[in-house]
């Protein structure tokens, strides 16, 4: 653990009262807090657990850690000013320099004397007469608004699996998703990496060369994209600089909030040559857009089946070892079906003298010993374990804030069957409580950022047309939320998505959490009209008094 939360006083002290409290400071947060307090004028206090910004870029700091998205539009685009004054260095921002602009944002908006740090949220509860939240911190403070703005990520908590034994281990294990800020001495070490999801992909060809020799335990194979990661030139500075309102068109008239657009063509539609062509354009490009190649790749098994057996044979052909190359080989499920990772050469790590891959399908991990990792095989001597295995997605961040709403209803009651939502927004008893990214919403299927000012303006919008007419409670009401949740299922069910059975899109990768399909899938744009119609009609689905 990085941080140091508060630790609770003696006596207990009176509330605070603010007009709105929002909880994380990442990219939601800030810009949250920068337009409530701002733009409508409101007392506003951002509660967040970390020592610094950054959300899940404060946490995520293990070695080979960027995001996917390229940097030119990993960013904000409400202003002109900080988009005209920052310019990335790489086409890939590792985390340290996502962090940089955090932090310059938030310092270009006078946004960090609103900002609490080390302050964790131990329970926040609605109460029906006032219509007021009551927030409570490991510290013992408590704070009060007529409204709670949950900005908490959507993969935020650590999903840290309960292998028998790992208290009797000797050496040292880490989470990716928790790392030491003042970083991990691999040099000389046994390590052992559980988990090859997006996170997994980043930190083990890092690992590999930092380490004395690294052990990859592998659950289910996934396929993955070449980033062509690289320094970003003064030339592309300014021409981004110079076409930013287009970019950022782009990105909000598509369907993932990249400035990229689909391409027309279905997969099984042109000639084997043709098809091939445009695979080789696109593995040589690099990154997300891959998927993009064609239009049907997550709607058409046969479409995705092209795709799929693209990067099956890129793998057979990096990887020199054809039984490694099998083990790495994707069989169970279709590209994109999970979320596609990209890499600075993860199939590659594999021919090097110092890596070895252990098939978990093959030989599951029995225990963790004092010395390493048992499977059904044998011991793997390790002297540092890295989980690398994702995150209680969407609902995790939500629940352990221990919300009770209208008549002291939990959130876990309510969400105990899976999240249910109107719009990813707001929940039926949970009156005056938005969820920026929550799950029902394009989150995580999209460019965040692009997702994030969209729910951030729509918040914004409504607190300032209830407080226009004098309104001090809204509550998403419980037929519209039903309706929502049938739209986000039919969404998901058009695409191949729900194919991916160990999803965690589907929360199966935490195991008893109920197995629902979280993001919605019918794209960004759409959604995005969705709620501008939803307020164009006064609010529909919503009661407001
Ligand atoms: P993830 O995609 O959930 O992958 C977790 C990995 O751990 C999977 O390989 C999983 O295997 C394995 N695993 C989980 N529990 C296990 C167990 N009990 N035993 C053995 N293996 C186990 O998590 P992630 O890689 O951290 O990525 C999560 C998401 O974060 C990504 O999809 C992406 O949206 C985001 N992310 C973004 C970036 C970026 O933008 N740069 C970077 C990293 C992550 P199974 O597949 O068999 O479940």
């Amino acid at each position: 653990m990085t941080t140091q939360s508060r630790t609770a006083p003696a006596v207990p002290s009176a509330p605070q009262a603010l007009d709105a409290i929002i909880i994380g400071a990442g990219f939601s947060g800030l810009y949250q807090l920068h337009k409530l307090r701002d733009e409508l004028g409101l007392k506003v206090r951002v509660l967040e657990k970390g020592a610094g910004v950054g959300g899940t870029w404060f946490w995520n700091r293990y070695p080979g850690a960027r995001c996917d998205s390229e940097s030119y539009y990993y960013c904000y685009s409400f202003n002109k000013a900080i988009e005209q004054a920052w310019s990335w260095s790489e086409r890939y921002p590792e985390h340290t320099e996502i962090r940089k602009y955090l932090n310059f944002v938030a310092d270009r908006l006078a946004l960090k004397r609103d900002i609490q740090l080390d302050t964790e949220v131990t329970s926040a509860a609605f109460d029906d007469g006032t219509n007021l939240w009551t927030v409570q911190t490991v510290a013992g403070e408590t704070f009060q608004a007529q409204f709670l703005i949950t900005a908490v990520g959507c993969l935020s908590t650590a999903n840290v699996p309960k292998f028998k034994g790992l208290e009797n281990f000797k050496g040292d294990w880490y989470h990716t998703g928790n790392w030491p800020p003042e970083g991990i001495d691999f040099a000389g070490k046994r390590v052992g990496q559980i988990g090859t999801g997006s996170t997994g992909i980043q930190v083990a060809p890092v690992l590999a060369k930092q380490s004395k020799h690294l052990t990859i335990f592998q659950r289910t194979a996934n396929y993955s994209i070449p980033a062509r990661n690289r320094p970003v030139t003064p030339d592309e500075v300014e021409l981004t600089r110079k076409n930013y309102d287009d970019v950022w068109r782009r990105a909000r008239s598509g369907t993932n909030g990249h400035p990229f657009s689909m391409s027309s063509q279905s997969a099984v539609s042109v000639s084997d040559e043709e098809r091939r062509a445009i695979y080789e354009k696109a593995w040589e490009r690099g990154g997300l857009r891959f998927r993009a190649s064609f239009k049907d790749i997550l709607e058409n098994e046969k479409a995705n089946e092209t795709a799929s057996d693209f990067i099956r044979e890129k793998i057979a052909t990096v990887v020199e070892d054809a039984k490694v190359g099998e083990m790495l080989t994707p069989r169970d499920h279709g590209f994109a079906t999970k979320r596609p990772p990209i890499d600075s050469g993860y199939f590659e790590t594999f021919n090097r003298d110092n890596v070895l891959l252990v098939d978990l399908k093959a030989e599951p991990i029995v225990e963790v010993t004092e010395k390493g990792i048992r499977t059904s095989n044998q011991e793997y001597e390790l002297d540092i374990i890295v989980f690398a295995t994702g995150f209680d997605a969407f609902t995790g961040s939500l629940l352990r804030l221990n919300i009770t709403g209208s008549h002291g209803y939990a959130l876990k009651e309510a969400w105990a069957a899976g999240p249910r939502t109107y719009l990813g927004l707001q929940t039926p008893k949970f009156p005056n409580l938005f969820t920026i990214t929550g799950p029902g919403s394009p989150s995580v299927l999209c460019n965040m950022p692009i997702a994030i000012e969209q729910h951030v303006d729509w918040i914004t919008g409504c607190i300032r047309d209830m407080l226009a007419s004098g309104l001090t409670r809204i509550e998403a009401e419980p037929a519209a939320a039903e309706q929502w949740v049938e739209q986000v299922n039919d969404a998901a069910n058009a695409t191949l998505l729900p194919m991916a059975s160990s999803s965690w899109y589907l929360g199966a990768n935490v195991p008893g959490k109920p197995r629902v399909f979280m993001p919605y899938a019918g794209g960004f744009a759409r959604y995005a009209n969705i709620c501008n119609d939803v307020t164009r009609s006064d609010y529909r689905g919503f009661a407001r008094s």
